[in-house]
């Protein structure tokens, strides 16, 4: 198979604390032909609302840059970033992702709206099943005003992203059709979904969005595991890449400056 890891996360993330010089090394050894690092920068303050001060580049250049020439040969690794929050301030969005060696962009929301003050979803109440349900109200409508700001993402990030936090009873069976005009409206836009794997964690409930996202056309689409630690890197993508093959899929795509290519996964 071949496999990529296109959402890991290094020393770079708040939430994170491993060298990519560790992270790539886990994944070559894990067998990957191609990794992403896609380090954390949310627009959004996780706590209090506001914006967080302007993103430097020059540390994730650095580190990208002294790790390039180490690495195994038959393995490459893309310089990416998860950008959190676009549609808050898509102009500084725009500025910030316009870097000309950024090769990939994970467009992804961590946060509730302005209007719900901001908040990582991380932190609520779910064991209240009205808040779970006004949670994900409110980062669906997000994601609708993201999904047409196709200069800030490659591919939606972790569409069921708040499911992580909530009580197993809480689906997204209300929202079906909200994520199929979602999914409709990425391939309009020429754009592509990421299957997350979180950590091997979450497999099985991208089956009927992958369906979906098949059904309306859509071809470019990439695995990550969101690893933050090296021995999480490749978590679960052989069964993801399973998926992709049962829900009619042939390939992955990976990019190189923006620009995809499509690999077949049985090789
Ligand atoms: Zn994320
Ligand atoms: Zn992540």
């Amino acid at each position: 198979m071949f496999l990529i890891d296109y959402h890991t996360h290094s020393q770079l993330s708040p939430d994170a604390d491993f060298p990519l010089a560790e992270m790539a090394a886990a994944g070559a050894a894990a067998g990957l032909r191609e990794m992403c690092i896609t380090d954390h920068y949310d627009r959004m303050k996780e706590h209090g609302g506001g914006f967080q001060p302007d993103y430097d580049w020059a540390p994730a250049l650095a580190q990208y840059r002294a790790v390039l020439p180490t690495l195994p040969e038959g393995f490459t690794l893309r310089l990416g970033i998860e950008y959190g929050s676009a549609p808050v301030d898509p102009e500084y969005a725009q500025s910030m992702l316009a870097l000309p060696e950024l090769d990939f962009v994970i467009g992804s929301l961590h946060n509730r709206s302005e209007k719900l003050g901001g908040e990582d979803f991380f932190y609520g109440d779910y064991q209240n099943e009205g808040e779970c349900y006004a949670a994900l109200d409110d980062y669906f409508t997000s994601m609708e005003r993201l999904v047409e700001l196709p200069g800030c993402y490659d591919v939606l990030g972790h569409i069921i992203y708040p499911l992580r936090y909530m009580p197993q009873n809480i689906t997204l069976d209300r929202y079906r059709e909200r994520i199929d005009a979602i999914l409709g409206r990425v391939v309009a836009n020429d754009r592509g979904i990421e299957l997350n794997t979180y950590n091997g964690r979450t497999i099985e409930p991208w089956r009927w969005v992958l369906e979906r996202y098949r059904a309306h056309g859509g071809e470019q689409i990439t695995l990550g595991s969101d690893a933050h630690f090296p021995e999480r890197v490749g978590l679960g993508l052989e069964a993801g890449a399973q998926l992709l093959l049962d829900t009619g899929f042939r390939y992955v795509t990976t990019y190189e400056k923006h620009r995809p290519a499509m690999h077949r996964i049985e090789g």
